[in-house]
């Protein structure tokens, strides 16, 4: 409270401006002290010049006084000089006071001049009498006029003394109440300069403060608090500093979100928001408090671990982390899975300095994240693929310009007739520099960039095009195209489907796209929605890869699909391994509740083609029918397989 109000802004204005005031009020009283004493002293030399002169007028009549008498006394002409010269000398002063004096000096002046000039017509008289007799009476007369001058004098001089002493008691009266006020405002500025003094230490500690405040938002980051990339760069710094004294390696995380862009994107940025809060709580609790969670941007977290001894340790504590962010987060009765992979990098086990360190970290978390591994500690192998990696996301934009991407064709076809019912369009890329390449070498980073939506625009378009040539040509090939997990949060996606149908002039019922479980869970009402308009278009919808995510049957059931591909993972080995075929017998019978159709896809052989038909399965694909081929190729295929069918049915 206290502080407060030192630290207000209007108490440091009132007290700069009252001190001001104070010692303006100081300074004043000083000059007008000053000028009084001058005043007083200019006054005082005035009063005494006055009585100067009245005493050498008395000293003067004094003078001539003695003269006579001695004249007197002795009778002798030669003691009438002094008389003679004494007669007249108190003139000037007497002139002096008319003409200078106070208007009672001027008056008492007036006065004495004429008792004066009458004594000393009278001394001359004196002085020049013929006889002694005549002197004798001159000089008596001369004594009167004397008596009545020294009364005037007197009466003067009296005066004057009392003047001086009233004006000196006035002076010594102003001069101490001058100097009363000086002590009061010399104590009222020294209570200002102390308060002065303890508000402007409360206004440095605020500034002080205000210094810390900014200096912590510099290197914090807002929403979450936690250290951000800079203060991460120094506490890094710092720990390499130290394990080059101490020997001891230091561990750095990179941590990337999994599902928290589809959650941001469908739940809004309130609660994105207070999902990184929780998340940045959890990380805290998950570590050490020597060590340094940050916040790098969007979903991206670092923990630095200043010692860590071994990789085995720094993978305890990723373990610890995976344990904290894999828990559902449950926020307005929502509950989400977030989860997350961590790139693992060490100093100075793998990198030389802060900056690799950071880089190796990455590396390693990309790593982990395509390879869906949770975590994966940095080795120098990564470095290639992820080099590799960023130039295939720069030269799939090239080559989607330049059409670098092929398509290869697939059958599909019924499990017990054996009829070809359709085909899968798979899509490779004729790199020019790496020859064909697999979609397992650029799909996975075209759906982290984004470019999986251009992609599948490109294939869809190809596609459509390569169905209304054959159908040209007398051959009706259902095809089946895979659709990008981000295309079903794409609100826009069922008019392009609809666009590209249009533009090819193909019938909606001939395409089938191809949906994986996990880009429906990302966003289920939302794939919904888009799925819901796709099959109102007429397209079919099959789930791929089935049995290798995580739906739920509820929402399965709840989805507009057609169809659903059990994944070749079941498949494959099902004659094999038990547990692959009591999978694959339990999807098939799922399947067949929700009335779906079945596609097996991974058969390789006649015999668990046999399997699948004594299952009920519906349709079946895989390398015992072909493998996937180009367009050219496919016709061969299948004109070769229309004929073979032709013979088998004739003979
Ligand atoms: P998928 O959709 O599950 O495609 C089937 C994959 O299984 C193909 O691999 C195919 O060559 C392979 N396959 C087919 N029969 C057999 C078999 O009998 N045995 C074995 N071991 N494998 C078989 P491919 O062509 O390498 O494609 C891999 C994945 O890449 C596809 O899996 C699909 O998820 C993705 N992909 C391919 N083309 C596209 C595309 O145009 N768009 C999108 N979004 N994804 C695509
Ligand atoms: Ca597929
Ligand atoms: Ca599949």
């Amino acid at each position: 409270m206290l502080s407060n109000w030192v630290e207000a802004r209007t108490t440091v204005q009132t007290t700069v401006v009252s001190l001001t005031v104070g010692l303006a009020a100081l300074a004043g009283l000083a000059l007008w002290t000053s000028l009084s004493m001058q005043q007083a002293a200019t006054h005082l030399h005035e009063l005494n010049e006055v009585n100067d002169r009245w005493g050498i007028v008395v000293q003067n009549v004094d003078v001539a006084d003695h003269a006579l008498t001695d004249y007197v006394r002795s009778g002798t002409p030669i003691m009438s000089q002094p008389v003679a010269t004494a007669a007249g000398a108190a003139d000037e002063s007497l002139r002096w006071l008319q003409e200078h004096g106070t208007p009672a000096d001027v008056r008492a002046a007036t006065i004495a001049r004429d008792l004066y000039d009458d004594y000393t017509v009278l001394l001359r008289e004196t002085v020049v009498a013929a006889d002694p007799v005549t002197t004798l009476q001159k000089a008596d007369q001369a004594e009167l006029t004397l008596a009545s001058l020294r009364k005037q004098l007197s009466t003067v001089v009296q005066v004057k003394r009392l003047e001086t002493t009233d004006y000196l008691r006035s002076a010594e009266l102003q001069n101490g109440n001058l100097r009363m006020a000086a002590l009061v405002a010399f104590i009222v500025d020294l209570g200002l300069v102390a308060l002065c003094g303890v508000v402007l230490l409360g206004h440095r500690r605020k500034i002080l403060r205000q210094a810390a405040k900014s200096e912590h938002e510099a290197m914090h980051d807002a929403l979450t608090g936690l250290a951000n990339r800079t203060l991460l760069t120094q506490h890094t710094a710092q720990a390499i500093r130290r394990s080059n004294q101490t020997g001891d390696p230091l561990g750095l995380f990179l941590i990337d979100l999994n599902r928290f862009k589809p959650i941001n994107d469908t739940l809004g940025h309130a609660f994105g928001d207070r999902l990184l809060q929780l998340v940045a709580t959890r990380l805290t609790r998950a570590v050490r408090e020597v060590d340094t969670v940050a916040r790098l941007g969007g979903d991206e977290f670092a923990v630095l671990l200043p010692s860590v001894s071994t990789a085995a340790n720094a993978l305890i504590v990723a373990q610890r982390v995976h344990k904290a962010l894999d828990e559902a987060v449950d926020l307005d009765g929502l509950s989400v899975d977030v989860g997350c992979s961590i790139g693992v990098a060490l100093y100075p086990t793998d990198s030389a300095d802060a900056h690799e360190l950071l880089k190796h970290a990455d590396i390693a978390m990309y790593a982990a994240k395509r390879a869906r591994l949770g975590t994966a500690v940095y080795e120098p192998g990564l470095d290639e693929h992820s080099a590799a990696q960023l130039t295939v996301i720069s030269d799939l934009r090239r080559a989607l310009d330049q059409s670098e991407l092929v398509l290869h064709y697939q059958p599909k076809a019924d499990l017990r007739s054996g009829t070809v019912c359709g085909a899968e369009v798979l899509c490779r890329w004729q790199h020019p520099r790496h020859g064909l390449l697999g979609p397992d070498r650029f799909i996975p980073a075209a759906e982290e960039t984004g470019l999986i939506e251009p992609l599948t625009q490109y294939v869809l378009d190809h596609a459509l095009a390569q169905h209304r040539a054959w159908h040209l040509d007398g051959r009706d090939v259902p095809i089946s195209v895979n659709v990008g997990a981000q295309c079903l949060h794409d609100r826009t996606f069922p008019e392009q489907v609809a666009a590209s149908l249009e533009r090819h002039r193909v019938p909606a019922d001939v395409l089938t796209l191809e949906i994986t479980e996990s880009a429906i869970i990302a966003d289920p009402h939302r794939a919904s929605d888009v799925l819901t308009r796709l099959r109102d278009l007429g397209v079919r919808l099959s789930i791929d890869d089935f049995g290798t995510g995580y739906s739920s049957i509820a929402y399965l059931r709840t989805m507009p699909v057609h169809e659903m591909k059990i994944d070749r993972s079941f498949t494959t080995n099902m004659r094999t391994d038990a547990s692959s075929g009591a999978i694959t017998r339990s999807l098939l019978g799922l399947a067949h509740n929700l009335e779906l159709e079945v596609v097996a896809e991974g058969v390789e052989d006649e015999e668990t083609w046999s399997v699948l038909a004594a299952l009920g399965c519906d349709i079946v694909q895989g390398y015992c029918l072909s493998k996937p081929l180009p367009a050219d190729e496919f016709a061969v295929w299948l004109q070769d397989r229309s004929l073979k069918e032709l013979i088998t049915t004739s003979d």
